[in-house]
């Protein structure tokens, strides 16, 4: 479909869409091509970044309450522009609206945690260390940084790096998943109205030819990724090869656990909002249920109703629950596994292939999906399916649930549903998981607090926004000082030491 519109780069504030290469953004609810994106080759990152190193010293000399008070203006245009924001997710991945508003306020939350960089950035100072000499540290910009991000967050999840790593004093360059590429476009002029000096920010438009540039180029100084295990892993090592700082998180495999004396009727209402919700394209959706000692079949009969009563469609419908998938690649991938779940053994209890919304025949959706009787050596249970797939495994007890959940390569999220507090507790401090929920579904840490996962669902060291996002975009320097009046005569041959 030639006559697409196409959506271009964002660079040194302006927009440009002349590109070599372009690829087809659906509409996943009707399966058309409503736009084309731009997809950049090495020289249009060479631009990016040589705007963004341009800008950088006096962005980095900025007082960072001046800093803040763009994040204060961006926070307001933000809420301003909140429905048209969701609408485009809406549009490109298909989630639905009132999904999408809540994606925009949970990357709102990070613009206004980031709104408090005067005080995020104050540092400790220890006077009179000993012979006149006070001792400080100082938290200072990296440059001009990366973030590569996923298809199924198009707001929040680029908004988990682009404020922090600006209000620490560094230029950014964003490269969003070419699947739904237009919210950054919107959040790139919605910098400039907030007063954003043109280069600050960048957004390049690309695929892995983009993402390769940005790995190698000597101009990058650190790199944050979000997306799939491989991709992560990749990403990881080849951006530590070329001498940069990185913090990549991957995929996952989520679990609950539902404990004998846990509200079954909660436990159902989470597990189908967690599963289902935003047809399983989230990171911290739910796909396995542990059901210990004999919760299952009790578990089924709630959550069968409950499934039967979802309603599937265009998720720009005010009564959809759950929309489709976000291209037709990733449907057949999803409804692959499902095959494989059939042929491996586990017993279907929902199928939702061949799932057909009236009206919107050529759309990706696929139906919400139920298996029992899982087992772990099966790859619906081992590998992440990202899709409205749920699978329940049976344990005899809790420790033989905190064992298989350990045991899995992914450690994102993690949840256990029990009204004993002995096991809440034993399960916060035993389970091998970054994100863990107690009685709460999709444990998403707030603004002020750090998102990551542990084990092959997060590469290097540092979680996502909060505390650890701010040292992340920022590097530790310790000064020492003293005046000639306190400076004895003669040189010191021994270690020095307080006096
Ligand atoms: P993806 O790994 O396919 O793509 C992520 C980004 O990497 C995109 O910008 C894409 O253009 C780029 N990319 C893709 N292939 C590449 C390659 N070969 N080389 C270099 N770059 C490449 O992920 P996705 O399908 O967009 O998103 C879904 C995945 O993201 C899921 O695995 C999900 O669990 C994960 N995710 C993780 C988190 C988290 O916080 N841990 C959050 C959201 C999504």
């Amino acid at each position: 479909m030639s006559n697409a519109p196409i959506i271009g780069h964002y660079i040194n504030g302006q927009e440009q869409d002349a590109s070599e290469r372009f690829s087809d953004v659906f509409n996943p609810a009707t399966g058309a091509v409503q736009a084309r994106v731009a997809l950049a080759e090495l020289k249009t990152v060479d631009q990016a970044v040589a705007a963004a190193q341009a800008a950088f010293p006096a962005w980095a000399d900025q007082s960072s309450l001046r800093r803040a008070r763009v994040m204060f203006k961006f926070k307001e245009l933000l809420d301003k522009h909140h429905d048209e924001l969701a609408e485009i997710i809406c549009r490109e991945h298909g989630k639905v609206f009132s999904d999408a508003k809540g994606e925009v306020v949970r990357g709102i939350e990070i613009v206004e945690f980031a709104c408090g960089a005067p005080s995020l950035l104050k540092s400790d100072f220890s006077d009179n260390i000993g012979g006149g000499i006070d001792n400080w540290n100082l938290r200072q910009p990296l440059g001009v940084c990366a973030g590569v991000t996923p298809f199924n967050f198009p707001v929040m999840v680029p908004l988990w790096m682009i404020p922090m790593a600006l209000v620490t004093g560094n230029c950014f360059i964003l490269k969003p998943s070419e699947r739904d590429p237009s919210a950054s476009l919107l959040m790139a002029r919605l910098l400039k109205q907030a007063g954003l000096p043109d280069g600050v920010f960048n957004v390049v438009q690309g695929d892995k030819v983009a993402v390769d540039a940005l790995l190698q180029h000597k101009g990058i100084e650190a790199i944050s990724f979000v997306g799939s295990t491989p991709i992560a892993e990749y990403i990881h090592q080849q951006g530590t090869a070329h001498g940069k700082r990185v913090q990549a998180l991957g995929g996952a495999k989520n679990h609950m656990i539902v404990m004998p004396d846990a509200d079954l009727d909660q436990a159902a209402d989470a597990l189908i909002g967690a599963a289902y919700g935003s047809a399983g394209e989230r990171c911290m959706a739910i796909s396995i249920a542990v059901v210990v000692g004999d919760v299952g079949r009790k578990l089924i009969d709630k959550l069968l109703p409950r499934i039967d009563s979802l309603k599937v469609g265009n998720g720009m419908n005010a009564d959809s629950d759950m929309g489709p998938l976000v291209t037709a690649v990733h449907k057949n991938k999803v409804e692959g596994y499902i095959d494989q779940g059939v042929k491996e053994g586990a017993k279907l209890i929902v199928d939702g292939r061949n799932f057909k919304v009236p009206g919107a025949e050529n759309g990706f959706f696929v139906g919400a999906t139920l298996f029992d009787e899982v087992t772990p050596d099966m790859a619906i249970y081992k590998e992440e399916i990202f899709g409205p797939v749920l699978g329940i495994v049976h344990v005899p007890d809790f420790a033989a649930a905190v064992e298989l959940i350990n045991a899995h390569e992914f450690g994102n999220g993690v949840s256990c549903f029990t009204s004993d507090g002995g096991v809440a507790r034993a399960f916060a401090r035993t389970i091998k998981v970054g994100m863990v929920g107690i009685n709460v579904p999709i444990p998403v840490p707030m603004a002020w607090h750090s998102f990551g996962g542990w084990k092959r669902s997060l590469f290097g060291d540092h979680h996502a926004y909060g505390e650890e996002g701010l040292r992340f975009y920022s590097r530790y320097k310790s000064v020492m000082q003293r005046w000639p009046d306190s400076i004895a005569k003669g040189a010191e041959f021994s270690m020095p030491t307080a006096k």
